[in-house]
């Protein structure tokens, strides 16, 4: 395993197992620079979304730092008011134009409908979805996914489609490692991918005792034990960070393996709940109006 190891999708294409988050970077030169040290640095997936407000930045760094376009992979997601307004095309386009290209590697439906506020959420799920294969069929987006799909949710969907979700991206680290939920990604073929994987700083993420005696005997810090952690798991990883400094430490996770005494003692952290809200199931939970950023 390393930087350039890719992923099998279900469709046979490949993504890249390790990329940059951009949620909470700012538009502008927060952004911009991340990017472009991200990509310095080696990194070639960037992961955002419209609702992020950042794609113009991460769009303007890609396009400067001269890297042929097809060696990077993006990844950005529809947001729940485009949804509702059925406006996944023209919300695509915006996307594309913001970030300054023709295709996205991967689309995902950011959210689920949640079945607290729609009586209808299995044909908004189901109509989302159509329109999503629709792009996929037009060669827009070069893959599609699905984000913040529970089990249930995920197996609606890929029990009634003709083409299945190749990525779900779930909040998934140390303390909440979606072990179900992950079995359920498998045998569906769809692509585990993690937000979250430091549970960004929460729940005293960077002082736990334990991955820290596991990062002390490797000579490697809690982060990329956690990385290491997530890549050995089978999940791909995207984290986010502002600073060259720590970019360059998040990388550094191709060099150093967990063996089984390891994995054992991460796998025993396993809270099964989220960092950010109790018993939190997104089907349930719904972001209408946008993220407080
Ligand atoms: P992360 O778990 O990646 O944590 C990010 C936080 O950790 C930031 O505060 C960052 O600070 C800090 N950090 C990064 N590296 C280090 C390090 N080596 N040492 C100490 N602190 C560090 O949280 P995210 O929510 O950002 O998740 C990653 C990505 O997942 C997002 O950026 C986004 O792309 C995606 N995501 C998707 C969601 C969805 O609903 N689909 C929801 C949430 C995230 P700093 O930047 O200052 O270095």
């Amino acid at each position: 395993m390393n930087l350039t190891t890719k992923k099998r999708l279900n469709d046979g294409r490949e993504m890249p197992l390790f990329g940059l988050g951009v949620f909470r970077s700012k538009d502008g030169e927060e952004t911009y620079n991340a990017v472009r040290y991200a990509l310095d640095a080696g990194y070639r997936h960037i992961d955002t979304a419209a609702v992020y407000g950042n794609e113009a930045s991460v769009g303007r760094a890609i396009h400067d730092s001269g890297i042929p376009r097809e060696e990077i992979w993006i990844t950005t997601k529809l947001w729940n008011d485009e949804i509702r307004a059925h406006n996944e095309e023209a919300a695509l386009q915006a996307s594309l134009k913001r970030l300054g290209t023709d295709y996205v590697d991967l689309y995902l439906i950011h959210w689920p409908a949640a079945a607290n506020r729609f009586d209808n959420w299995e044909d908004i799920n189901g109509q989302t979805w159509r329109a999503m294969t629709e792009l996929y069929q037009q060669g827009r987006v070069r893959a599609i996914g699905v984000s913040n799909f529970f089990p249930d949710r995920l197996v609606d969907l890929c029990q009634f489609v003709e083409i299945r979700p190749m990525v779900n991206q779930v909040e998934t680290h140390a303390l909440y490692q979606q072990k179900a939920a992950h079995a359920i990604m498998e045998k569906y073929g769809v692509v585990h991918e993690s937000w979250g994987p430091f549970a960004e700083g929460r729940k005293d993420f960077f002082t736990n005792p334990v991955l820290a005696a596991v990062g002390a005997k490797h000579g490697k810090s809690v982060a990329q034990v956690a990385l290491r952690f997530l890549l050995q798991s089978d999940v791909v990883v995207i984290p986010k960070s502002v600073h060259k400094a720590r970019m360059a430490e998040n990388l550094q996770v191709f060099d150093f393996s967990l063996d089984a005494e390891d994995m054992a003692a991460i796998q025993a952290l396993d809270q099964e709940e989220s960092a950010f809200f109790s018993h939190y199931d997104p089907a349930t939970v719904e972001f209408i109006t946008g993220l407080e950023l």
